[in-house]
């Protein structure tokens, strides 16, 4: 079986289809201008499933589909419905901001698409323009009815929190996913790339967050599905639902990290912190075999040695502080996150 250096499979594939987004989270992409990739640069979805073909024979059994916003492509259900009839995929998601949700869900869930993840960090409208600079809360929250009506299952709804920003609405969320049946998983505010002046004291953590919780609801920990699910799962003890926090920051799961990603412009990426891709696509048009694409693929996972998170606070045990805009790092809309 394909492995890394440090022996962990490749399992998981997350393929960003295009950097473009329709918000500018202060978080993520807060610049108005970034340049973005040519239309011309993007593989189309004849070249993402080829690719992914590759990837399913050297072991990668999830998929998820991201970006930028995904679903500002155009035609995204041609792309899900090519990698639904896919053998060898187990699990196939998308995760989206939700804006352009209301008037895709139906065509996606037909394609093939059975569950999905929703970005949703705050309930305050003022609050969501603020984060989002360009988006509507009630966009959103439409795109989730219409998720939920087309009969997409599980809904999960991802929230990024940031201290001093949406602290105050762990419950709030807590309470919005439970009455509607939604999962919820809380990310701890990661230093991913650069555009957004990422500082430690802005990390609100995963104790502090199920801190939050506990206060409000019964929590117990619920057996983990699968051991490179960087959630670690809980359930309200009412039988209210999921809960997950990633605590990508203060419980670095890089030993199990069995993900690849594959941005919009062809290139694989081996950790979400990577400085730089492999250029896949030169190869890909240059007319060549499926074979010597697998080959670039399995060699280039082969070498790969990457453990970010685990490595993030060495210096600060050394006594020197953490400068994360000392490591350049791909933003998170080329990356998909
Ligand atoms: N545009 C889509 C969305 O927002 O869901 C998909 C791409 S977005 C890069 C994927 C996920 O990354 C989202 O859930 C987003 O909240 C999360 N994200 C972006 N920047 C982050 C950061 N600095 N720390 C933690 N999560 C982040
Ligand atoms: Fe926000 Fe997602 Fe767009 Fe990043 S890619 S700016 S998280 S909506
Ligand atoms: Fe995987 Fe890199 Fe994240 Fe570690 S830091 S879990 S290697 S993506």
């Amino acid at each position: 079986m394909l492995a890394d250096v440090l022996a962990r499979p490749l399992k998981d594939l997350r393929i960003s289809v295009t950097d473009r987004c329709n918000f500018r989270c202060t978080y993520c992409m807060p610049f108005n201008e970034y340049p973005w990739m040519e239309r011309n640069e993007l593989l189309t979805y004849e070249e993402i499933l080829r690719l992914v073909g590759m990837f399913v024979r050297l072991g990668v059994e999830k998929i998820r589909i991201t970006g930028g916003e995904p679903l500002v492509r155009k035609r995204l259900d041609v792309l899900v419905s090519g990698l639904a009839s896919l053998e060898g995929i187990r699990d196939l998601s998308l995760t989206t901001n939700g804006a352009l949700l209301a008037k895709q869900a139906e065509a996606l869930h037909e394609a093939g698409l059975k569950r999905i993840n929703v970005s949703l960090d705050t309930l305050d409208p003022e609050k969501f323009k603020r984060i989002s600079q360009r988006g509507e809360l009630a966009s959103v929250l439409e795109g989730l009815r219409a998720a939920q009506s087309c009969g997409l299952y599980p809904i999960k709804i991802n929230a990024v929190i940031e201290r001093g920003v949406n602290d105050d609405e762990i419950v709030p969320l807590a309470e919005f996913a439970r009455a509607r049946g939604f999962a919820i998983r809380y990310i701890e505010y990661m230093d991913a790339g650069n555009a957004n002046h990422w500082r430690l004291e802005k990390v609100v953590t995963k104790r502090e967050i199920l801190a939050a919780l506990s206060a409000r609801f019964g929590l117990r920990e619920a057996r983990r599905a699968d051991s490179s699910t960087p959630a670690v799962s809980y359930e309200f003890a009412d039988g209210g639902g999921e809960v997950g926090v990633i605590a990508s920051v203060t419980e670095p799961f890089c030993r199990d990290c069995d993900r690849a990603r594959l941005t919009s412009d062809g290139r694989l990426v081996t950790c979400l912190f990577s400085a730089k891709g492999h250029d896949l696509k030169s190869l890909l048009r240059s007319g060549a075999r499926d074979s010597e694409l697998s080959e670039l693929i399995a060699r280039l996972w082969g070498q790969r040695s990457d453990r970010y998170s685990e490595e993030r606070f060495v210096s600060p045990q050394r006594g020197v502080g953490y400068e994360p805009s000392r490591a350049p790092k791909l933003e998170m809309i080329v990356l998909g996150g």
